[in-house]
């Protein structure tokens, strides 16, 4: 039973991928004595965008009960299994950023240290071919992992690309069949209460007024509530995340169906490709300081795989953070809360991470600031360990040849990033952080991928006595042999999860 302190209502404002995640992950967790409402504007519509995915997702469809083939279908989705990267170490260099791990340790020093050691012998296969992920994604192969860990095929993860729009509407479908109540209506206006300072009611345009205990901002970049009616404040991050704006546009699927999504450095920027069922979603990231919009979406539309099926659209803005996260009785949950560019597709990621967080932390009418404090204190950490990794991928070039390059080559990066950085650099110790979001494997990837070989290797090494170069010419052996037993990735979308 509830009691005198229990939330009675929840208000979520803003109904694109954030807003309807919040309303199913909150209609699942809340089952009885809270009302649920969520506002949205269909005049004023949803970013639209964020359709590649990181492999935690999966747990927040199956924490929905949301079956798999069900939820691809009606997102017109396909499978990921990591993203290529191509240009962004050296101009002509390409390098995968796997889900899932390179073979399995097998000794007490990782593997990565012997591939060291054998690379400066002359004697190692490319990085790259010791992950499955990859040797699955370019063959254009897909099946989903074997639980058996004595398989290879037990060493890698995945994730999805889906249609946002067909998202949010099935997460809608989801969550009205739970009893969200969803209002069609523009917020004019939030209304503080005087002696809490928390927001106690919004105000529609049409002069509709909708009380609440506690609010989610979902309302895009707006933060309409945390920043329009709290004044929580932003951290600005483009000093080292540049990009401040985008051209997406989709095109007629043409060329590979990948099971990854590709990211193309461009001279001032670079250009996402994320293959769907029926169209390939493609946008253009770059910094408005080195590139007029004009040049940008024509270097987008010259770099399609097929027909454009609209017009480019352009987006902006500003990589960073709120101060806080969650502010009085405001939680802010998608683009309201802050935004890292899609480099990495984490944004989906951290929406789910709030939601997570609130459940886990989830509030009465008092609002106890130890609460509030605890939740903020994790929100900020998570943001600051993916900017980090974000920030690795800019860092680390070798490119000269535009001014954006050399910008990135030269800045100054936070002290997380250098630490690790110069960790790796010496010995090839991948040293982690709590919160980390993305393990040794990934910062492996874009150490190597992007050319910062380590100048020596771990000093335990030569005393263990073995340089182990046969477990890694078998194991590239094993993994090639194991990709191509699997289906095309084409033919497991049309047996299992075809959109019809
Ligand atoms: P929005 O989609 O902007 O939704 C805001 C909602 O608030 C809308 O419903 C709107 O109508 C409503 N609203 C606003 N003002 C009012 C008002 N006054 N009254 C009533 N309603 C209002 N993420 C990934 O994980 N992977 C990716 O590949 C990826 N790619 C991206 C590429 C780009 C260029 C950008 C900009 C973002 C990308 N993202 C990606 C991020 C992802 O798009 C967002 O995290 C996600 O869509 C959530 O957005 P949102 O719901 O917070 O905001």
């Amino acid at each position: 039973m509830q009691t005198e302190n229990s939330i009675r209502s929840v208000v979520i404002v803003g109904g694109g991928t954030a807003g309807w995640m919040t309303a199913a992950a909150l209609a699942n967790a809340i089952r009885t004595g809270c009302t649920i409402t969520l506002v949205e504007s269909e005049e004023i519509g949803t970013v639209g965008v964020g359709e590649a995915t990181i492999p935690p997702i999966r747990t927040f469809n199956e924490a929905l009960g949301i079956a798999e083939s069900d939820f691809v279908k009606a997102t017109q989705g396909s499978f990921k299994l990591g993203i290529q990267f191509v240009g962004w170490g050296a101009q002509d260099s390409t390098y995968f950023h796997p889900f899932g791990s390179y073979g399995r340790n097998f000794d007490l020093l990782p593997l990565h240290q012997y591939w060291l050691a054998a690379k400066a012998r002359g004697d190692a296969p490319p990085l790259d071919e010791l992950c499955m992920a990859w040797a699955a994604a370019k063959r254009g192969k897909f099946a989903q992992p074997l639980p058996d860990p004595r398989s290879v095929l037990s060493t890698y993860d995945y994730a999805y690309h889906f249609d946002a729009g067909l998202y949010a509407k099935y997460l809608r479908g989801y969550a009205e069949q739970r009893a969200v109540v969803r209002i069609e209506g523009k917020v004019g206006a939030a209304v503080l209460d005087g002696a809490s300072g928390r927001v106690s009611h919004i105000k529609l345009e049409d002069g509709r007024e909708i009380a609440g205990d506690l609010f989610v901002d979902c309302s895009g970049f707006r933060g309409l509530l945390i920043e329009g009616a709290l004044e929580t404040g932003y951290q600005d991050w483009r000093h080292w995340l540049p990009c401040d704006s985008a051209y997406a546009v989709p095109c007629e699927r043409a060329g590979e169906f990948t099971p990854y999504t590709r990211s193309t450095a461009r001279a001032a920027g670079w250009q996402w490709r994320i293959p769907l069922q029926h169209r390939t979603g493609n946008g253009h990231v770059f910094c408005s300081g080195f590139i007029s919009d004009d040049e940008a979406a024509a270097t987008l539309m010259a770099n399609l795989d097929g027909q454009a099926l609209a017009e480019p659209r352009k987006l902006s803005f500003v990589t960073g953070r709120r101060n806080l996260f969650w502010n009085r009785n405001v939680v802010a949950v998608g683009l309201s809360g802050g935004f890292m560019e899609p480099l990495e597709s984490t944004s989906i990621h951290l929406i789910q991470a709030a939601i997570s967080k609130l459940i886990a932390l989830f509030p009465d009418r008092d609002f106890d600031p130890l609460v509030i404090d605890e939740y903020n204190r994790i929100a900020i950490n998570e943001f600051e360990r993916i900017r980090d990794f974000i920030i690795l991928h800019y860092k680390l070039t070798s490119r000269t040849d535009s001014e954006m390059w050399r910008y990135c080559g030269a800045m100054d990066v936070p002290d997380t990033v250098t630490w690790k950085l110069e960790h790796f650099r010496r010995n090839g110790r991948l040293v982690q952080r709590d919160a980390d979001l993305f393990g040794p494997p990934s910062w492996l990837a874009v150490h190597i991928g992007q050319g910062n070989m380590p100048h020596g290797t771990d000093p335990l090494l030569p005393l263990r006595g073995a340089d182990h170069a046969d477990h890694l010419k078998k194991l590239e052996a094993a993994l090639a042999r194991a990709a191509e037993g699997l289906p095309s990735h084409a033919d497991y979308v049309a047996r299992n999860c075809a959109a019809g």
